[in-house]
């Protein structure tokens, strides 16, 4: 690859194909499982807790593990609309209903008198663009997070919009089976040309949800999709690309990094497809840039993205981090700046201490690198690994490199990805950004 030339070709305009889309049936409840006359968006039978479980759920935490299930009353199949109630038989919220999932029931409403019906999908989708409108991330031809799962109180939904596209992930059974009614209700509220249906491998498994090969509405992008992020252009592959086909998380960051250049050299390591290394060239006037990734996929993403935006002086290496950070070491290389942007080291809590060692691991190599008085830019986006865990690890690099670390900054995502307060574990990403002595 290298170059997007051959994808710049006029898109078919098309609108008829979503509307007909739109008017599929959903699979509702209701519709499919007709077993006990009861109004739509109410429940048909029961959960109930241990004793001593409903805490976390009066707390309005959305995801009941199926070690606090005491019974089910009542007859429910998965995707069902339940009623969770303590062990004493007391409401406490309305969710649905997975019994192939630990997570056995997602909360959606905890108003008694409230339907889980399409009305409460579409007043939950219509409150997260109005957000995303309200944060200024509806430039048209810019991309952003429509929809955040439980910080958007659609656990298991995500929606991410590409210029005129939206990319979707389902990582709920249950939203998985009203995935049409969604796409309906989405291409009402934002009419898209195209929805792109994207797998998470692990929600697949861990759901008991169907595999489903390349599903779409409307459209379907010929190639990569153009957007806009702080004056620069990208190309995302929304069907192959990663996560929804760009790192839309880390768009404030990539910005701010770049306030931290002043014309130094930067190494971009784990760079995807460029974004760091673009925003430190354009606004931070890097004098040049390294950019590292084990993927060649992700270099050439790196290189077609420089060339769109006729940016030079990037310079591209395929790698894996810890052994390249060891060799420019080695080859006494330095850096003004260094931006550590890992995939996820810690894929479940048992797996932490591990992650922290590799994080310790790349930091001191990266400490190495940076001239005195250099930047660390330097992330995890391990939801396990906490933000005390994190600067505990900095501690550590500090002591053993006998370098000041000056934290200058504590990030997370942007904005289009909220923290629920009531679900911590919508919080993930860490960005730290600090000044070696
Ligand atoms: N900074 C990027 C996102 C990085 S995602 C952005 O803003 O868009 C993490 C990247 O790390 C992926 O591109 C992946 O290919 C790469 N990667 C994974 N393991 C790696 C390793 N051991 N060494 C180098 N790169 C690696």
């Amino acid at each position: 690859m290298g170059s997007y030339a051959q994808w710049n070709r006029p898109f078919r305009a098309l609108g008829t194909a979503m509307s007909e889309a739109s008017n599929e049936s959903s699979v509702s409840v209701a519709e499919s499982a007709p077993r006990r006359e009861v109004a739509e968006g109410f429940a048909k039978a029961s959960v109930v807790l241990k004793p001593g479980k409903a805490q976390p759920f009066f707390g309005r935490h959305p995801w009941v593990l199926d070690t606090a299930v005491a019974r089910v009353e009542g007859e429910a199949t998965d995707g069902d609309i339940v009623d969770l109630v303590s062990d004493k038989g007391r409401f406490i919220a309305r969710g649905l209903y997975n019994s192939r999932s630990r997570l056995r029931v997602r909360l959606y409403t905890w108003d008694h008198g409230e339907a889980l019906d399409a009305a409460l999908i579409r007043r939950r989708l219509d409150s997260a663009i109005e957000l995303r409108r309200e944060l200024g991330y509806d430039d048209p031809r810019g991309a952003c997070r429509l929809v955040f799962s439980e910080a958007d109180g659609l656990s298991g939904l995500v929606v991410d919009r590409y210029g005129e596209y939206l990319a979707m992930q389902a990582t709920a059974l249950a939203i998985a089976q009203r995935l049409d009614k969604i796409v309906a209700i989405l291409s009402e509220l934002v009419h898209p040309r195209g929805v792109v249906l994207r797998e998470e491998r692990g929600a697949v498994q861990m759901e008991g949800m169907a595999h489903e090969e390349d599903r779409h509405w409307g459209e379907l992008p010929g190639g990569p999709v153009f957007i806009d992020e702080h004056g620069l252009r990208y190309g995302a592959d929304l069907r192959e690309g990663h996560k929804t086909g760009f790192y839309l998380d880390q768009r404030e960051n990539r910005r701010i990094a770049a306030d931290y250049v002043g014309g130094r050299r930067v190494l971009d390591m784990f760079c995807y497809s460029g974004g760091f290394a673009l925003n430190a060239a354009r606004h931070g006037g890097a004098s040049d840039v390294l950019c590292v990734d084990t993927s060649e996929k992700a270099l050439s993403l790196a290189r077609a993205n420089a060339e769109l935006n006729g940016i030079a002086n990037l310079h591209f290496r395929v790698g894996d981090a810890f052994r390249t950070l060891q060799e420019l070491a080695d080859a006494r290389e330095r850096f003004g700046v260094v931006i550590l942007d890992p995939p996820k080291f810690a894929r479940s809590r048992a797996a932490v201490n591990d992650a922290l060692a590799a994080y310790h691991h790349i930091n001191r190599l990266a400490v190495n690198l940076l001239e005195p008085g250099g930047t660390l830019v330097t992330c995890s986006c391990s939801g396990h690994v906490l933000r005390e865990d994190f600067v505990h690890m900095l501690a550590g690099v500090a002591q053993r490199s006998t370098r000041e670390i000056q934290i200058l900054q504590q990030r997370g995502a942007s904005p289009d990805h909220p923290v629920s307060a009531t679900c911590l574990e919508s919080e993930y990403l860490k960005c730290f950004i600090c000044r070696v002595v």
